[in-house]
C-alpha cells in the first residue's frame, strides 16, 4: 500500500521517540489540543458549516474564527490580521499591493528566498543591504541602501522594505527598531519579518512602528502548514485587504466582501483551527523566552569547550536559532571517517538526537527551542562525548 501514510510500521514519529533540532521544526511542533483540532476539523471545508452573511472566513463566529482574528491582533498590537498559508502569503499580499514592475524593494544578504520571490512575482527586483561582520545588519547600511537607490533612481526611491528580526541563516536578533526607524525617515513601508519570533517571543507592533508584521504558525506558533499571519495598521488595511470590484459580464454577479489579495477566504478547516487551539499556549509560551534564550547560552557554552567548536554569528547570542562551525573538530573527523560527514549524523541519531543536515561537518544550524533543560544538558552532553570518543579535546 504506497499511499499509507499512517502505516503503523512507518509513521512519522520524530518528536517521539528523538530530540529533533532541526532548525525549522522546533516551534512549530503541535500541543495536543492542536493535534485533537487537527482530528475533529479534517473533512474538507469543515470551518464553513456556519458561514453566514456576509460570507468570509474571518466574519464566522461558530468556531470563533472573527475573536480568534481579533485575539491575534490585540496581541501582536496591530489593527487587522488575517491568517495566511504560510509567511510568504503574507510576504505575496503585501508586494503585490505596493509594488508595480520595475519598482525597487529593500531586503539583505539573509533575506529568505521567499521574499525574493515575493518581489519578483510583483515585477519588481530586491536590493540587498549587506551585514557587518558578524553576519548583523546596521542601520547605516540600510539608510546607505536606501541613499544609493535614490541617487541611481532618482526621487524614485524604494517602495517597501522588508527585513527579518531573526534571520533563518544565523539565528542573529537585529536591531529592527532603528531599522524600522531608519526605513521610516526615507518614508518606505516597512514589513517587519517575525518568522522566527511572532509564537516564540514577545512582538509589539505599535513599539516597533512596524507597517506590516508577518508571521509563520508552522515555523513559529505551534502550528501545522500552511499556516501563518500578516497583521497590518488600520492605514494599510483598506490597500492590502481591498475587496473584489468585479462583475461577471454575464451572469451580473458580485462577490460582495471577498478580499481580492487573499482570494476570499485563506486558511481554513483543520489547519486554522489547529492554529487556534495552540494560540493561548503560544500566548503564554512567548513569555518565556528569556528562559529559552539562557538554555542556548548554555549550550554554546558547553559546545564551545570542543576543541575547534564555536557558533557564528552575534556574541551572546540571543536566539535558540544557532549555526555552529565545526569546521576545526567534527569536519576533521568526517575526513578520515569511512561515513565521511554522515559520521556525526548517525553518531547523534544512534543516541535518539535528529534533525541536522546528514552529511554536513562543517557547520550546520540546529534549534534548540521549546527543549527542556535536561534535555538541553543531554544534547550538548551528546556532542561532547562524541568529540571525546574521536580524541577532540575539551577544555574546561
Ligand atoms: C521560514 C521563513 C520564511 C517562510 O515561512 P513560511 O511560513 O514557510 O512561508 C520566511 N522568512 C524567513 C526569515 C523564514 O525563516
Amino acid at each position: 500500500m504506497p499511499w499509507d501514510v499512517c502505516d503503523v510500521n512507518d509513521i512519522r514519529r520524530v518528536e517521539e521517540d528523538y530530540i529533533n533540532l532541526n532548525p525549522i521544526q522546533r516551534a512549530g511542533v503541535l500541543t495536543s489540543a492542536a493535534r485533537k483540532a487537527l482530528i475533529s476539523y479534517g473533512d474538507g471545508y469543515s470551518t464553513c458549516d456556519l458561514c453566514l452573511k456576509p460570507f468570509r472566513l474571518d466574519k464566522i463566529t461558530k468556531p470563533p474564527i472573527g475573536e480568534f482574528y481579533q485575539g491575534l491582533a490585540d496581541w501582536l498590537n496591530m489593527d487587522v490580521v488575517r491568517v495566511m498559508p504560510g509567511a510568504r502569503r503574507g510576504f505575496q499580499a503585501v508586494a503585490l499591493s505596493l509594488l508595480k514592475p520595475g519598482d525597487i524593494a529593500v531586503g539583505s544578504v539573509l533575506s529568505h528566498y521567499t521574499v525574493f520571490l515575493a518581489v519578483e512575482e510583483a515585477g519588481a527586483s530586491l536590493a540587498e543591504v549587506n551585514v557587518d561582520e558578524n553576519y548583523v545588519i546596521k542601520p547605516e547600511f540600510l539608510a546607505n541602501k536606501i541613499e544609493e537607490i535614490r541617487r541611481v533612481k532618482g526621487r524614485d526611491q524604494p517602495k517597501l522594505v522588508i527585513l527579518s528580526h531573526v534571520d533563518y541563516l544565523f539565528g542573529n536578533v537585529h536591531p529592527i527598531e532603528e531599522l524600522i526607524k531608519v526605513s521610516k525617515e526615507y518614508g518606505v513601508p516597512f514589513l517587519y519579518n517575525g518568522a522566527y519570533t511572532v509564537g516564540v517571543m514577545p512582538v509589539d507592533g505599535k513599539k516597533l512602528g512596524a507597517d506590516f508584521i508577518v508571521g509563520s504558525g508552522h515555523k513559529s506558533m505551534a502550528a501545522p502548514a500552511p499556516t501563518g499571519v500578516l497583521a497590518t495598521s488600520s492605514e494599510w488595511a483598506s490597500k492590502i485587504f481591498s475587496t473584489t470590484n468585479m462583475k461577471g459580464d454575464v451572469s451580473g454577479r458580485s462577490f460582495g466582501i471577498k478580499e481580492t489579495h487573499l482570494l476570499g477566504c485563506t486558511v481554513m478547516g483543520a489547519p486554522l483551527l489547529a492554529m487556534m487551539a495552540s494560540f493561548p499556549y503560544v500566548k503564554e509560551r512567548v513569555k518565556r523566552w528569556d528562559e529559552e534564550v539562557r538554555k542556548a547560552q548554555f549550550f554554546i557554552k558547553e559546545f564551545e569547550k570542543i576543541e575547534g567548536s564555536r557558533i557564528l554569528g552575534q556574541r551572546p547570542h540571543l536566539h535558540t536559532l544557532m549555526k555552529l562551525d565545526t569546521t576545526a573538530s567534527f569536519d576533521k573527523i568526517a575526513q578520515a571517517h569511512k561515513k565521511k560527514g554522515y559520521f556525526l549524523y548517525h553518531e547523534l541519531d544512534a543516541r535518539k538526537i535528529t534533525g541536522i543536515f546528514p552529511g554536513a561537518t562543517r557547520n550546520f544550524k540546529i534549534n534548540l527551542y521549546g527543549l527542556t533543560w535536561d534535555q538541553v544538558r543531554y544534547v550538548a552532553d551528546v556532542f561532547k562525548e562524541i568529540a571525546v570518543k574521536y580524541n577532540l579535546t575539551l577544555s574546561e
